[in-house]
C-alpha cells in the first residue's frame, strides 16, 4: 500500500505535508459527498434524513451508497449493549453494525457491506497496522494528516466499490464532540481536495420550543451552527429538527447566522411515519438543491423517477389506512427501550402495510410469567414472537408462552433464541425429555438439545466468536417455509448466534412430529423449524433474524405469513380480550 501511495503523490513522504492516499481509478469529479453532521444534540434522525435524501437521488436514477462514521474505539457494534445503543444490525457479510445501518438497508433497499460502516477503533488500527508495516516511514505518525488521511481513504475506496454517484457520509454523535473531531477534519480536507461543486454539508439541527415560553428557539441551533463555522466547515443545507413546523423567523435568523439561503434552511417537524420523510424533504426542495450544489443535474433519468415515485406512493399511501387490528406479544428483555427491538418493529410495520392491518406490539417481560398466569398474561395476543436474546433471564417464562401458543394454536414466530426455545419446549413437553435445555442458560443440564456450535467452541474471547452475516438455507420441499418462499429450494438469511440444536437430537425431535424446513445445504445446522399446518394454523421458529431483510416494498414472508396468521386468528376470535397485566 505504502508504494502506491507514495507514487500517486509522486514525492516522498518526508517531503510534503500531505497524506491523501487515493485509491487506483478513482475519479475526482464523478464521486460527490453529501456530508451529514448534527448539531445541538443527538438523536435528531440523522440516519433518517440522510437515507430519505440517499432515496431521493437513488429514485432519480443515481447510484448512491451510505456510510455511517462512528466515534467510538470498538472494531464493530457485535459487544455493544443493546439496550444502551440500539439493536446490533448484521449485513450479509457478517459485519455488526449500529441499528442506522438498518434505516439505509431498507430505505435504499440495498445491502450494505462492511465498507458502508466505519468506527474510530477501525482506522487506529489500520494506522497501528501500516505504522508497523514502515507505511508512513520517516514520519512521526499524526492526527493530522495519517489518521485523516485514513478516514478519506476509506471514503474514496467506498466510492470505488459501490461506483457512487453520490456518498452519504454520516458523521454520528454531534459537531464538539471529542470522538468525532477527526471526522469533521477529514471531511473537511476532503472537500478541500475535491474541489468546486463536490462536497456538501448537511447540518441537523435541534429548534427548542419550551413548553414555559410556548414559542420556538433559534439560539442553540446558532451556536451549534457556530461551532462547526469554526472548524473549517460551512454548511450549505440546514435542516431544522422539531416537534412543530418551524417558522419564519426562526428560519431567517438560523439563515442570516450560518450565510445558508432562506432555501436551503427547511423544517424538518415531526411526521407521523419515517416513510414520508423523502417525500417531505422533496416537497423542501432539498433534492434540487443538493443536484445543483453537485452539478448533477444531467444525472437524473426522469422516467426512472417517475417509475420509484409510483411505486413508493403506494406503500406511503397505505399508511394509516389499515381496517383491520391485531395485537401481537413480543417478549423482550430489553422491553425498556424499543430500540433494542427496531427491526422487528419495521418488519411488523412492513408487513402491516402490505396486509391493511394496524398491528399493535405489546411487550411482555417473561421474567414474572409461569404456568399459572401464561394464559391470562397473552389472553389479548393474536400472535407471539420471542425475538433473539443471551443470557438465561426470563427463558423460561419464554417457554411458558411457546407451550401457550403451540397449545391453544396461536400463531407464533421464534427469532434466533424463539428458535431455540421452540426446540427445547417441544423436546420438554411433547417428546418427554424434561431436562432438555441449552448449555447457555444450564451447561449442566441432562438433554443439552441446544448446544454451542462445534466451530465455535475453538475460538476463544467474547469478540468475534459468533456465526454471523447471510448464510444460505436448503428449503425442504411441500412445508410451509416453502409455500411462503415462493418454492424456493434455496433463501438466504442473516444470522447471529452461537448455539444451535444438537444434532443427535434431530431425529427424535422429528419423529415427534417437529419439522425441520430449512436447513444448511452441506452441514447439519437447522435454521428453520415449524408444525405441520393441520396441527397448528402457524407455529415457526428460525435460527436466523429474518427481520434484518424485510423492506418496506419486499416485506420479509416469514413475517408476512406470520401477521396474515395473526390476522385470521383475530378474525376467528373476534374481538381481542381485554387487556390483564
Ligand atoms: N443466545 C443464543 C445464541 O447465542 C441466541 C442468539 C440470538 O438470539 N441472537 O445462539
Amino acid at each position: 500500500m505504502s508504494s502506491e501511495i507514495l507514487s500517486t503523490l509522486g514525492q516522498s513522504q518526508e517531503e510534503t505535508e500531505f497524506y491523501t492516499p487515493m485509491p487506483a481509478g478513482y475519479r475526482k469529479g464523478h464521486h460527490k459527498y453529501v456530508i451529514v453532521v448534527g448539531t445541538v444534540m443527538s438523536g435528531l434522525g440523522k440516519g433518517i434524513f440522510s437515507s430519505s435524501l440517499a432515496k431521493l437521488l437513488q429514485d432519480k436514477g443515481m447510484r448512491v451508497t451510505p456510510i455511517k462514521m462512528e466515534g467510538y474505539y470498538n472494531i464493530d457494534s457485535g459487544t455493544l449493549n443493546p439496550y444502551r445503543h440500539g439493536e446490533v444490525f448484521v449485513l450479509d457479510d457478517g459485519m455488526e453494525t449500529d441499528m442506522d445501518l438498518g434505516t439505509y438497508e431498507r430505505l435504499l433497499d440495498q445491502e450494505l457491506s462492511a465498507s458502508n460502516f466505519c468506527t474510530n477503533g477501525q482506522i487506529f488500527s489500520i494506522v497501528l497496522k501500516k505504522e508497523r508495516e514502515g507505511s508512513y516511514l520517516g514520519r512521526d505518525v499524526q492526527t493530522i494528516p495519517h489518521v485523516t488521511g485514513e478516514v478519506k481513504l476509506k471514503l474514496r475506496e467506498l466510492a470505488i466499490k459501490a461506483d457512487a454517484d453520490v456518498i452519504f457520509v454520516e458523521v454520528g454523535g454531534t459537531v464538539g464532540d471529542y470522538e468525532n473531531a477527526v471526522y469533521l477534519e477529514a471531511c473537511r480536507q476532503l472537500a478541500y481536495e475535491e474541489g468546486e461543486a463536490s462536497v456538501v454539508f448537511v447540518a441537523l439541527t435541534y429548534v427548542l420550543e419550551p413548553g414555559t415560553l410556548g414559542e420556538q428557539k433559534s439560539k442553540a441551533a446558532q451556536l451549534g451552527i457556530k461551532r462547526l463555522m469554526e472548524m473549517g466547515i460551512m454548511p450549505s443545507i440546514i435542516a431544522c429538527r422539531a416537534t412543530n413546523p418551524v417558522n419564519e423567523k426562526v428560519r431567517q435568523k438560523i439563515s442570516m447566522y450560518a450565510n445558508v439561503p432562506m432555501r436551503r434552511v427547511v423544517s424538518m417537524h415531526d411526521v407521523e411515519s419515517i416513510y414520508l420523510v423523502p417525500e417531505a424533504l422533496r416537497e423542501a426542495g432539498i433534492d434540487r438543491e443538493v443536484l445543483t450544489l453537485l452539478d448533477l443535474h444531467d444525472r437524473v433519468d426522469q422516467r426512472q423517477e417517475d417509475q420509484a415515485r409510483t411505486k413508493w406512493r403506494w406503500f406511503v399511501d397505505r399508511i394509516g389506512r389499515a381496517q383491520k387490528h391485531v395485537t401481537i406479544g413480543v417478549t423482550g428483555k430489553y422491553t425498556a427501550l424499543r430500540d433494542a427491538y427496531a427491526s422487528i418493529i419495521k418488519a411488523v410495520e412492513h408487513c402491516g402495510v402490505h396486509l391493511g392491518c394496524d398491528v399493535q406490539l405489546k411487550w411482555i417481560d417473561t421474567t414474572t410469567i409461569d404456568e399459572s398466569n401464561v394464559a391470562r398474561r397473552l389472553a389479548d395476543c393474536h400472535g407471539i414472537i420471542v425475538p433473539g436474546g443471551f443470557g438465561v433471564r426470563g427463558t423460561e417464562g419464554k417457554i411458558e408462552c411457546i407451550r401457550h401458543a403451540r397449545e391453544s394454536r396461536v400463531p407464533y414466530l421464534g427469532l434466533c433464541l424463539g428458535f431455540q426455545m421452540a426446540v427445547i419446549e417441544y423436546a420438554r413437553n411433547v417428546c418427554g425429555m424434561t431436562g432438555a435445555n441449552s448449555t447457555e442458560f444450564d451447561p449442566q443440564c441432562a438433554t443439552p438439545v441446544i448446544d454451542i456450535l462445534p466451530e465455535q467452541k475453538k475460538i476463544e474471547g467474547l469478540g468475534g466468536n459468533m456465526r454471523l452475516g447471510g448464510k444460505d438455507v436448503e428449503v425442504k420441499p411441500g412445508t410451509m417455509a416453502a409455500r411462503l418462499f415462493s418454492n424456493a429450494s434455496r433463501i438466504r438469511l442473516r444470522f447471529r448466534h452461537r448455539y444451535e440444536v444438537d444434532p443427535q437430537f434431530i431425529e427424535s425431535l422429528e419423529r415427534h412430529g417437529l419439522v425441520f424446513s430449512g436447513k444448511h445445504p452441506t452441514q447439519p445446522i437447522m435454521q428453520i423449524v415449524e408444525l405441520p399446518q393441520d396441527v397448528h394454523p402457524f407455529f415457526m421458529g428460525t435460527q436466523a433474524h429474518p427481520e434484518l431483510t424485510s423492506r418496506p416494498l419486499r416485506p420479509q414472508p416469514m413475517f408476512m405469513g406470520f401477521v396474515q396468521a395473526s390476522i385470521d386468528f383475530a378474525h376467528q376470535h373476534h374481538q381481542p380480550q381485554t387487556q390483564v397485566v
